[in-house]
């Protein structure tokens, strides 16, 4: 079993983007510039944005964060997208999700520009991603293929089972991977709660993406020898043995399963890693201007 190492691939591509980076400026170029919109005080929300402005600092990045009350209207937020789409400054930025309910997400996602949309929420990006075309593909499922290919993971003609069909993993991670390209060329079974025969489906999987966000809910027994098991889920629950008062786990039962797997990823330190690197790197597309020449 090799244990898939987020850790370990987000920071090599950390450094990878700061190289660029570096380059960038040395040669006399703009130095990339992601911009955040804030909404109220959200505790996971602010961790995150957090998190991405921490990381923006480390690759070099500038970064600017906007900030507004809950009570915020929507007339402001959208007029704060506009200035942002029209700011030749900015290369990409982010509206954190979820917004107060006030404020329709629909509404505010579609008025980003989709250049600009290095969260690549936008309908535009998710058509074209759909299409094959250049995208920005959201930081969840780009995570994930950039997962599989730094560790070469045989894609090619698997069977695949994507558990939980948001449109922010699921979703996107089935057509990825269906999509006639390395990683992808598999056969993508996307299931959910109404699906029949879930453990059946599972266990004849060589490829399981579990993002149904159900704690432990794959175990040991809905696996078959030498499974790939890319573990999406993020729960929160108490713990007595943290400090914090609390941990995380996957959607895996991941002692039982692991010495099944050829691969599996760890929560923490897997998939959830990835996501602000896959952030990271969209910004530096969009500075480049490679998705949109
Ligand atoms: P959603 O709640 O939006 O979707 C869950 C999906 O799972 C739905 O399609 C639902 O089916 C399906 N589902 C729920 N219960 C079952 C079941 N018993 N059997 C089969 N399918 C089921 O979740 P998200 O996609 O937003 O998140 C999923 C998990 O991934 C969560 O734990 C979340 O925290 C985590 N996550 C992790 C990220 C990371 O960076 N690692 C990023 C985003 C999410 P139906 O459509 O029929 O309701």
């Amino acid at each position: 079993m090799l244990l898939i190492d987020g850790k370990k691939i987000a920071s090599e591509i950390k450094q990878e983007i700061a190289r660029e980076v570096q380059q960038i400026k040395a040669q006399g170029g703009k130095t990339p510039h992601l911009a955040a919109v804030l909404v109220g005080h959200d505790g996971a929300s602010e961790t995150y944005v957090a998190g991405k402005v921490k990381a923006c600092e480390e690759v070099g990045f500038t970064s600017t964060l906007v900030r507004y009350e809950d009570d915020i209207s929507e007339a402001t937020v959208l007029n704060t997208v506009n200035e942002l789409n029209n700011n030749p400054d900015i290369d990409g930025f982010i509206v954190q999700l979820p917004l107060p309910d006030h404020i329709s997400e629909s509404k505010v996602i579609e008025a980003i520009d989709p250049k600009k949309d290095v969260d690549g929420f936008h309908p535009v990006n998710l058509g074209r991603m759909v299409l094959g075309m250049p995208a920005f593909i959201s930081a969840t499922p780009a995570g994930i293929i950039e997962l599989i290919r730094r560790y070469e993971i045989p894609t090619s003609g698997k069977n695949c089972v994507v558990v939980g069909r948001s449109n922010i993993v699921g979703k996107p991670i089935s057509i990825l991977l269906s999509q006639k390209t390395y990683p992808g060329d598999a056969t993508v079974t996307l299931c959910h709660s109404r699906t029949r025969n879930l453990n059946e489906i599972i266990k004849a999987s060589d490829i399981i993406i579990a993002a149904l966000g159900k704690p432990e809910f794959v175990r040991a027994d809905m696996v078959r020898e030498g499974a790939v098991v890319i573990d999406v889920g993020i729960t929160r629950v108490k713990s007595e043995v943290t400090k914090s008062g609390w941990k995380l786990i996957g959607d895996v039962k991941f002692d039982e399963v692991a010495p099944k797997c050829s691969y599996i990823t760890p929560v923490p330190g897997g998939v959830g890693v990835m996501t602000i690197v896959s952030l990271l790197k969209n910004t530096l597309l969009a500075a480049k201007c490679e998705i949109y020449p």
